[in-house]
Parts: structure tokens; C-alpha cells; sequence
């Protein structure tokens, strides 16, 4: 595409001060540790490119994607002397790519397949290894620790993942001290990691060497600890493409989900499904235009949403609501993850540091 095509008429105003002020949250919280960033699934769906590039800025080294596409994406931009550590490890159909990715690029092994797989590249420089400590996702099992430790690989950096760090579940101490006595049975490894978001406000136990938070850097509040802490980074906003009067009695979009009591002025903006605002905010999400409150009537559609205005309300075509998108309000609304409503974001929008 030229660069001369239209602007897009959804924007995503992203605040890179708040993600770097939600990064230096979280990094003082873990003062002993060093703080990475997860930035799998296109940072959250912020863009990983840009997040890595704010997050080097303010200190960051260590960086997390699932897969070795992700890796590459970040390839081109990446300063000398960051990390990427690639969360699902390596197959054969990888190896390639790893070769002329070079050593800022590390396999998470998670099987002893993998495990296997890397040491018989040869490429002999560092990877990561994850254990499982009770989330039965990734990794190897604690019986695995001599085989990493006879496999002549190198270790960079060791690393479990809690399954409940938002719950104060007993499994959390469980998990830390299974990981703990990990670390220990493998002096090889140069550091320890553990807590994503939410495992960093359970305390300097939970710390080790080096942390991996991925949501709480977008804005996602993990634990109430975290609470006032944590700022929101993506602001979506979306034009008017038609204004138009309801009248009492009348519905508004699919099967009718929404009937006017009385006569009422709606807007209809380019936002939907495809842009990650699912069904579950009809009738229920929000917007603001000149501080006002707009409401969603009836069912969103794949790509258009109605809002109704409060008398006097001016808003026409071509004007900008700015759609409310505070997590923790969001993910109450729509019953929603924070996960789940920033990943979804997509690709329509125009994506606007400030
Ligand atoms: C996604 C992920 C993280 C980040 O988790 P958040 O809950 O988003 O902070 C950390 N570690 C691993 C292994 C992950 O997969």
C-alpha cells in the first residue's frame, strides 16, 4: 500500500509514557530483580515493535514472544544489547530462521525433544529452559533437571510460570518452592524468573533474578495490589459515519436489541467485531464526545457500532468519539478477560504514539 492511502477512521492513541510509568511501577516493585516485558501477540496487540522500542529506552533487556515470527518482527529494530527469549521453544522447521536470527535470540526450551533438538544444532550459544511447577502447560518436569544439567547446552535463564498469581491460592507458595528447589539443583543457569504480572505483587519471594509482566505494562490491573498503580495505554477512538434520529417505539440494528423509549439521536461509528469490540458490549459500552456520555444500542455488528447521544449532544459525521476502553471497567462490562479485549484490538486502526 502507498502511504498516500486514507486514514483509517478508528485510532488507537496509545500513551507510551504510560507504559513505560506502568514499566518503572513494576520495576520498583521487584527491586532486587531485573523486569523484563512479555510482547508476544503483537505487544498485546499495542504493537510490539514500538513497545520494545519504548521499553529499551527506559531500561529494559529482556523481552518474551511466543513463536519465532514474533521473534523475527522485532529482528530489524532491535538494540544490540537487548534479549529475546522465545516462550515455545524450538522445532526443526525453526532452525533456519534461529541460525541467522543469532544469539539476542533464545529458544525457551520446554521438552526434552527440544531440549535435544537445540543441543544438536550445535549453535551453542544460550537458551532459556522452563520447568513446570504445577500448571501443567509448558515445560519440563522436575525430573528433568539432570538431563539439562548433562546436556553440555548453556543456560541462560530458568523459568517456571504460576497458574494462579491473581488468587491467593496455597498453590502459589507451592509452585515458588518447587521452583526454588529447581534453581538450586541448577547451578549451570546464570538467572531465575518466575512472576508475570500479577506474581510480582506477591512479594520479594516470587522476584528471583528477573520478572516477565505482559499485562500490567498495558494497563491491566493483575492484583488489587496493583490497584491505582497502573495506567491505562490504549485509548480507541472511532468516527461518525452517520447520524440519525430514532423514534420512540423504533430498534436499532440485528433482531432488534434495542428499542428507543423515546425519540433519540444515534450515531453509527466504524467499530466492531473486527476490531475487537465484540458482542458483548452491545448495550452496554461507552463513549464521550465533548464530555458527554454516549451509550452502545442494540447488538454491535463486524464492523459498525451504534451509540445513542443525550439531548443536545452535537456529534456528527465525520466527528471523533473516544470509545471507553478502561480495562478493569471493560472486562466488568462484557465479562471479557483484559487479555482477551486487548489482544483483540486488530489491525484496522491507526496505531498513534503519543
Ligand atoms: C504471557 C506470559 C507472561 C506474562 O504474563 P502476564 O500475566 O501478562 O503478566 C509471563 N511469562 C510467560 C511464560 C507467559 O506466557
Amino acid at each position: 500500500m502507498p502511504d498516500d492511502r486514507p486514514p483509517s477512521p478508528l485510532r488507537l492513541n496509545i500513551d507510551g509514557n504510560a507504559l513505560v510509568a506502568n514499566w518503572r511501577w513494576l520495576d520498583q516493585l521487584a527491586p532486587t530483580a531485573r523486569t523484563g516485558a512479555a510482547v508476544k501477540a503483537d505487544g498485546y496487540g499495542l504493537g510490539a515493535v514500538e513497545v520494545v522500542r519504548s521499553l529499551t529506552a527506559a531500561g529494559c533487556t529482556d523481552f518474551y514472544v511466543a513463536t519465532w515470527q514474533e521473534a523475527m518482527a522485532l529482528a530489524p529494530t532491535l538494540a544490540d544489547h537487548v534479549a529475546v527469549s522465545v516462550l515455545h521453544g524450538i522445532r526443526s522447521d525453526d532452525i533456519p530462521n534461529i541460525k541467522a536470527l543469532g544469539p539476542q535470540f533464545r529458544p525457551v526450551i520446554n521438552t526434552l525433544q527440544q531440549l535435544k533438538l537445540w543441543r544438536d544444532t550445535g549453535l551453542g550459544w544460550a537458551c532459556d529452559v522452563m520447568f513446570d511447577t504445577g500448571m501443567n502447560r509448558l515445560g519440563l518436569c522436575g525430573a528433568d533437571i539432570d538431563a539439562v544439567n548433562h546436556s553440555g547446552i548453556t543456560v541462560d535463564t530458568l523459568m517456571s510460570h504460576l497458574a494462579s498469581a491473581d488468587d491467593d491460592v496455597a498453590t502459589n507458595d507451592a509452585q515458588r518452592m518447587a521452583f526454588a528447589e529447581l534453581v538450586a539443583a541448577c547451578p549451570a543457569a546464570q538467572r531465575a524468573s518466575l512472576s508475570n504480572s500479577a506474581g510480582i505483587c506477591l512479594g520479594q519471594p516470587y522476584h528471583f533474578d528477573l520478572t516477565r509482566p505482559g499485562l500490567a505494562l498495558y494497563g491491566g490491573v493483575p492484583r488489587v495490589e496493583a490497584h491505582g498503580h497502573i495506567r491505562q495505554t490504549v485509548f480507541p477512538e472511532a468516527q461518525v459515519i452517520q447520524r440519525r434520529r430514532v423514534h420512540a417505539g423504533q430498534s436499532v440494528g440485528y433482531n432488534g436489541a434495542w428499542t428507543a423509549q423515546s425519540d433519540t439521536d444515534v450515531v453509527i461509528v466504524n467499530l466492531g467485531y473486527a476490531d475487537g469490540y465484540l458482542r458483548a458490549f452491545s448495550n452496554v459500552g461507552g463513549a464521550q464526545f465533548a464530555g458527554e456520555r454516549l451509550i452502545v444500542v442494540g447488538r454491535v455488528s463486524m464492523d459498525l457500532t451504534a451509540l445513542a447521544l443525550p439531548e443536545g449532544c452535537t456529534a456528527t459525521e465525520g466527528d471523533w468519539i473516544a470509545v471507553d476502553f478502561a480495562l478493569d471497567r471493560a472486562s466488568a462490562q462484557t465479562g471479557l478477560s483484559p487479555y482477551e479485549l486487548l489482544i483483540s484490538l486488530g489491525s484496522r486502526y491507526d496505531r498513534r504514539w503519543q
